[in-house]
């Protein structure tokens, strides 16, 4: 029997974080991201035109887990936001992300953008944009799942030379390897730029949001994660008025869209939830909550290159757009450490599909304890996801990470 070298084994094992890289590098294209009934993108594939070449797989950035590069030190961290008030008051933390595209256009470092817009989970997903105008419309976080590369086809065939691209860590890893087959637009992509990423949220949890604040689906217009102030309000906008969720209340981020239930599949095993592969990683300056920045947002940017590094220094000590100043990654790991992928779990995962092509059990000198809390971990919050319990208590939520603990046990 020929062997499937298709992106399926990575479905059926459940490790699919739904990016979309396999969909644009299929030579005869026959892959489409399609919502599943659990509310998370999938590829599926025309078995009928698939001439098994193997492209898809080869650009996975899941076809192996390779846990080393697990929380890797920047460069460089720094801390700061936009000087333009109404940007940082809207942007998800201090609108730096939006600021430091908006520059780079205007500079004439990049000629075109690549963000996620959308005035809905429904309708979200990766643009090409070229105006000021855009990038501060597409501001602010969608925690959804997006498959932003769906994109690269779009990017391969208009002649921008000069892109700044967008995505969150899983994103990027599959770009730089979709990068490696299409060598031409490699040389295009000039700046990445990523988000540090706990988790996205599968798509049914919204629904099940909207239920418990009584919107009803069909009558949405918009619907926004952040914003008005730092950490900020959800705002819901349907035909029959506003809703407006603080950011941390128990009906979003501060708890049912914090559990690991909320989250996509693969999130639960992610390889790097800092964006190492990225120029400059953006996250929220949690560790400066009730100090500097009480109602304003300020955005932390990890810097993994040279050139991310290069970028943000020309702001320090200016002012000018953007107010930035030297941070410590520490600080950034005392509040976000947690976000740890595990070795026994990266162990379980190449023998899932890989049948244990790399020895991870000896390279990491794991110990059977946490191979078999790693099992408990992920056995468990598949069997609630299955009996449908997608709103964790907070006991069980602190439990999950109790576990989580566990499973860094070597
Ligand atoms: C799914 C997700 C999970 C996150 N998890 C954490 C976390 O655990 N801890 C933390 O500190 N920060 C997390 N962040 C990052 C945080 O929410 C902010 O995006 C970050 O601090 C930058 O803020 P800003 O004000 O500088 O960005 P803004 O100026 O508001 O710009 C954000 C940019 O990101 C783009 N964008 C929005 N959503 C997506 C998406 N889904 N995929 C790709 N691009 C997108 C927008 O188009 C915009 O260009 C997460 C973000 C996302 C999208
Ligand atoms: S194996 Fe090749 S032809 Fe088949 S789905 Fe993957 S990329 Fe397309
Ligand atoms: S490339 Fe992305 S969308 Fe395609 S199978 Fe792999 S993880 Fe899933
Ligand atoms: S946690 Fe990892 S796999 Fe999940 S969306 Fe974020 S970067 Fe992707």
């Amino acid at each position: 029997m020929i062997k499937n070298k298709t992106v399926n084994i990575i479905v059926e094992k459940e490790v699919c974080c739904g990016c979309g890289t396999c969909q644009p590098v299929c030579p005869v294209s026959c892959i489409t991201m399609q919502l599943d009934e659990d509310g998370q993108y999938k590829p599926v594939i025309d078995m009928d035109i698939c001439t098994n070449c193997g492209l898809c797989f080869k650009v996975c950035p899941n076809n192996e887990f390779n846990y080393k590069n697990n929380i890797k030190k920047p460069q460089e961290v720094f801390s700061g936001y936009s000087t333009n008030e109404e940007l940082r008051y809207n942007a998800a933390s201090g609108g730096l992300t939006t600021q430091l595209l908006i520059d780079g256009l205007n500079r004439n470092d990049f000629d075109a953008v690549v963000v996620v817009t959308g005035d809905k989970p429904a309708e979200f997903k990766a643009t090409i944009v070229t105006t000021t105008n855009e990038i501060l419309n597409a501001k602010a976080s969608k925690y959804t799942q997006v498959s932003v590369n769906i994109v690269l086809k779009e990017l391969e065939k208009n002649s921008y030379t000069k892109i700044c691209y967008v995505g969150l860590p899983c994103h990027i890893r599959g770009l730089d390897k979709y990068l490696k087959v299409k060598k031409k637009l490699a040389e295009k992509i000039v700046m990445k730029f990523t988000l540090v990423c706990g988790q996205s949220l599968k798509h049914t949890v919204v629904d099940k949001q909207l239920k418990i604040i009584k919107v009803k689906k069909e009558s949405l217009l918009r619907y926004s994660f952040r914003g008005e102030g730092w950490p900020g309000f959800q705002n819901v906008d349907s035909t029959l008025g506003n809703k407006k969720i603080a950011y941390t209340d128990k009906k979003a981020m501060g708890g049912l869209f914090a559990s690991p239930l909320s989250g996509v599949d693969a999130c639960l095993y992610c390889e790097d939830h800092y964006g190492s592969q990225a120029d400059i990683s953006f996250c929220d300056a949690w560790h400066l909550k009730n100090k500097e920045n009480n109602n304003n947002g300020i955005t932390s940017a990890l810097c993994y290159s040279e050139k991310g590094v290069g970028l943000i220094e020309k702001y320090v000590g200016t002012e000018a757009d953007v107010f930035i100043k030297k941070d410590d990654f520490a600080n950034i790991l005392s509040v976000q450490g947690h976000m740890k992928p595990t070795p026994s779990v990266a162990y379980l995962l190449n023998k899932k599909i890989n049948n244990s092509r790399i020895d991870l059990k000896s390279e990491l000198n794991i110990s059977a304890l946490s191979v078999i809390a790693a099992m408990v971990y992920t056995v468990s919050v598949r069997l609630l996801n299955l009996i449908g319990l997608n709103r964790l208590p907070l006991g069980l939520l602190s439990l999950s990470r109790g576990l989580k603990k566990i499973l860094q046990i070597k």
